[in-house]
């Protein structure tokens, strides 16, 4: 057995496409894991905290024992929780998973109890301005293979859903404003999936990300006028604060519901799982303390038959797709991975094993999670502050983004 005694660990920052804060953490026995620490928007704050508090407590420390580290910095802290601590903790467990299943020369699922499934059923994002182009983009995507797909449309009047230009570097961005208008999404909603239901027949898995824009009794009226459009799911139709009015939703409608990838811990999540509140957990290695926890709320969410459906936005890097897949294929109650995709620029700095195929996800049987970072092509890419958007009402009243 090489010396797993934990020799250095850095913080790599960098932007090919969008920010992704990665650790990188080396042992005696020259093994490297890596693991993402990115949250958007706030991707600096992890990074101090890592080379302030976590680094400095990861040297010398023994490489294998991920469970005690992972209480280490959990519970070992006085102040836990919340998504930059989280997102430390998670970078440093997926960074020692992925060091433990290369010194056993396994792909990581191997070490999380073998494969249940050869290829995670995934979906990509379907957009269009208006009905018609986000129609010609979900045959875009059939073609490719897909059999379930997200669909956004922006609603007729408001603004196009803004995609965040990167500015030169050395510019203080700011986040952008925009408008929504709850009552019009509210009555588009419906009319617009049931036009996708319509033209691509039933088999098609059709999803839409409410995105928390609505109040909890227009996301209950949602899910019952779409309810014969039998969608795979609606996701995040309430803020999180307040898990609770789910309740009203679940009482509305039998459409499944899809939350979580902003929670970060089991704890967040136990009370709308022991309630039947929800169909699919959204939580990802990233953000909600890496695989160790991960697993457990996906134990916890199989005793309610509550599957799967981990984040894959753009804004978390190739590193924690990778280690999502890793656990997708290995846990019983898998359900759906998200797949947005990333820039091109991305596949220059993370070279990933695994890989699209056919409507599916493969993890590749590379050793570890399968990402590996080149850090020369990622010091092409410096990092360049960007933010999602701040949503107003038209009288000017902040909203949910
Ligand atoms: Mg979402």
């Amino acid at each position: 057995m090489k010396d797993m005694t934990i020799r250095a660990a850095r913080v790599v920052v960098c932007a090919p496409g969008r920010n992704f804060v990665t650790l990188v953490i080396e042992t005696e026995g020259g093994l490297t894991g890596i693991g993402d620490a990115t949250v958007n928007g706030r991707e600096t704050g992890v990074v101090a905290h890592l080379q302030h508090e976590v680094i400095p407590s990861l040297i010398g420390r023994d490489a294998g024992r991920i469970e005690d580290t992972w209480q280490y910095f959990y519970r070992g802290a006085y102040w836990r929780g919340g998504p930059v601590a989280l997102a430390a903790i998670g970078a440093v467990d997926v960074a020692l998973w992925d060091i433990k299943a290369k010194a056993a020369g396994m792909p990581l699922y191997q070490l999380l109890g073998g494969a249940s499934r050869e290829r995670m059923l995934c979906y990509p994002h379907a957009r269009g301005h208006d009905i018609e182009a986000l129609c010609d983009d979900v045959a875009r995507l059939c073609e490719k293979g897909f059999r379930a797909i997200r669909l956004h449309c922006d609603v007729p009047g408001e603004p196009q859903h803004p995609f965040i230009p990167p500015l030169p570097h050395g510019v203080a961005a700011l986040p952008a404003e925009i408008t929504r208008d709850p009552d019009a999404y509210t009555r588009f909603a419906p009319r617009m999936l049931a036009a996708v239901r319509a033209r691509f027949g039933e088999e098609l898995h059709l999803l839409h990300d409410i995105h928390n824009r609505v109040t909890p009794i227009q996301a209950a009226r949602i899910a019952r006028e779409t309810e014969p459009l039998n969608l795979f799911w609606l996701e995040d139709p309430v803020p999180m604060e307040n898990p609770e009015v789910l309740r009203l939703i679940r009482r509305a409608s039998t459409t499944p519901l899809a939350v979580g990838e902003v929670l970060n811990t089991i704890h967040d999540c136990r009370r709308m799982m022991e309630e039947q509140l929800i169909d699919y957990i959204r939580v990802t290695p990233v953000h909600a303390g890496g695989i160790t926890q991960v697993r457990r709320i996906a134990d916890l969410a199989a005793l309610y038959q509550i599957r799967t459906a981990f984040h894959g936005a753009p804004d978390m890097s190739p590193v924690n797709f990778g280690a999502a897949l890793h656990l997708g294929r290995a846990l019983p109650n898998f359900g759906i991975q998200e797949y947005a995709g990333h820039a091109p620029e991305a596949g220059e700095v993370f070279h990933a094993a695994w890989r699209y195929a056919d409507g599916g996800m493969t993890t590749g049987e590379a050793p570890g999670h399968g990402v590996t970072l080149d850090e020369a092509a990622a010091a092409r890419f410096p990092y360049n502050p960007s933010f999602l958007p701040v949503v107003r009402l038209a009288d000017g009243t902040l909203w949910h983004y």
